[in-house]
């Protein structure tokens, strides 16, 4: 999101600075290294309908280089490893009666049909889903499937969270594709952000890594909405500079804690947007463990919200160093102690897990084993959650707080994210910049 913002300010002809706390850019999108391998900390994968992030990458000359490729998914149920990639096995899905497997598709599809998420918000999603898939499917597929990925908030989640899961896998198919195609660019998120940041750079845009930003204040805290005065930020060991404008992009909670002079009403909004956080471990393989790049769990005493299989889609050979690559994550709520699991316990915890559910997995298998883990991933989609959002034009004049929190019609993604910033800076960041110079 910090990088959109600065690419469109740039491009709207204005000076910018990207203030980044880690020492390298990308956030969520970051790389590390596994083994002699270099690739995306959390999994990631491009949509064929994902136009805004293929515009940038178009851009960045990379998109001619996504590889696309076609993949299976996977459910994991009553012990056993079930494909379930195209409409017939679904309809084989031995879990299920066939008419539970038939209201549970009808139920997919009328959420495909649903334009409007206000509708679904007001209801939670187990009420929604037990409503149009009737108990026997809600119990034996979306609830196990809601707590793996939501954990006990489920039931706090309204029925827009699947409105907007379905809405994405439906655009996918929308776009063309008969299949259900995945790609990424050679080289990962980290090839993507190396040359975004440097065509940044070469814009004019300065960009700064290890500067955590600590505070932000009014210089003149007698200036009003309609003044112009500027923004002190501290980047901590006496590092203070001024700015016109601050758009600030990080986790909502966060923000209502850097800035003292937001409303009562601005900073409860903002503490108040829940979160999921993750816990995700890379494992480096020497031998693949399935063919499915998902394997969704259904059995609720595996600790895991799936396996992503990663090397399904990108290739082993050019990209991996002969090997495979799984991500192993784990979604709970921001303030779940799961998020503080020693490293260890959670390794230990995902290899037991992998052996007793694939009979061929072996810990000798593994080459490299690293866990990640991010506090504040996607805002919670509570009730009524779109009347609740705090303003991106804040009473503090210059700083505008906008980040994923306000994506609506859709899950998290990094095709939302951008989207959100083209989107917010043309409606509301921009004209409030201009009534105020
Ligand atoms: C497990 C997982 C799987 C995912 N899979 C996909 C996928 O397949 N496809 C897809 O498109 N998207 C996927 N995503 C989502 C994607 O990563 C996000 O949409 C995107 O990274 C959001 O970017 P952001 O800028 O909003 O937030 P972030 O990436 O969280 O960026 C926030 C930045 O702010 C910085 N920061 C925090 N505090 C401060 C401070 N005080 N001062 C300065 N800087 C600060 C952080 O270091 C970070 O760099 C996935 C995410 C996860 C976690």
């Amino acid at each position: 999101m910090g990088l959109q913002i600065a690419r469109d300010l740039i491009a709207r002809g204005q000076d910018v600075t990207v203030a980044e706390s880690a020492p390298t850019f990308g956030g969520l999108t970051s790389a590390w290294q596994l083994g002699d391998t270099v690739w995306d900390r959390f999994y990631h994968v491009t949509l064929l309908s994902d136009s805004v992030l293929r515009d940038l990458l178009t851009e960045l000359n990379l998109e001619q280089e996504i590889e696309w490729v076609e993949t299976k998914t996977g459910f994991y149920s009553d012990g056993k490893l079930l494909s379930m990639s195209n409409t017939m096995e679904f309809l084989r899905f031995p879990p299920l009666s066939m008419i539970e497997r038939l209201r549970l598709g009808g139920t997919i599809f009328l959420a495909s049909k649903i334009r409007d998420f206000r509708g679904m918000e007001k209801l939670t999603v187990e009420k929604w889903l037990r409503r149009w898939s009737g108990n026997g499917a809600f119990e034996k597929v979306w609830l196990p499937l809601l707590k793996a990925k939501l954990g006990d908030a489920y039931k706090e989640t309204s029925a827009a969270f699947i409105w907007a899961h379905t809405q994405r896998m439906y655009k996918a198919r929308r776009s063309g594709a008969k299949k259900e195609m995945f790609g990424y660019v050679p080289g990962g998120y980290a090839r993507i952000l190396d040359t975004w940041v440097t065509k940044l750079k070469e814009a004019g845009a300065r960009m700064l890594t290890d500067h955590p930003v600590i505070k932000i204040s009014p210089q003149d805290p007698a200036s009003t909405s309609t003044s112009s005065g500027r923004l002190l930020v501290d980047f901590g060991s006496d590092r203070v500079e001024s700015f016109d404008n601050v758009v600030n992009t990080i986790a909502s909670p966060l923000i209502a804690g850097q800035c003292d002079e937001l409303t009562d009403d601005e900073k409860a909004k903002l503490r108040a947007i829940k979160y999921l956080g993750v816990v995700c471990a890379s494992m480096l393989l020497r031998k693949p463990i399935s063919p499915y790049y998902v394997t969704n769990i259904t059995d609720t005493w595996v600790p895991l919200t799936a396996v992503i299989e990663m090397s399904t889609i990108v290739n082993s050979e050019t990209q991996l160093g002969g090997n495979h690559l799984v991500y192993l994550p784990k979604y709970m709520t921001d303030d779940h102690e799961g998020l503080r699991e020693p490293d260890e316990d959670y390794k230990e915890r995902c290899l037991s897990t992998l052996e007793k559910m694939y009979g061929h997995f072996s810990r000798d298998n593994v080459l490299d084993f690293k866990v990640a883990r991010a506090k504040y991933v996607a805002a919670l989609s509570t009730l009524n959650y779109s009347t609740k959002l705090p303003p991106i034009v804040t009473s503090v004049p210059g700083f505008y707080a906008l980040n994923s929190a306000h994506i609506l019609e859709g899950n998290l993604n990094v095709n939302e994210t951008l989207l959100l910033g083209q989107n917010k800076m043309a409606d509301e960041v921009w004209p409030d910049f201009l009534a105020r110079v």
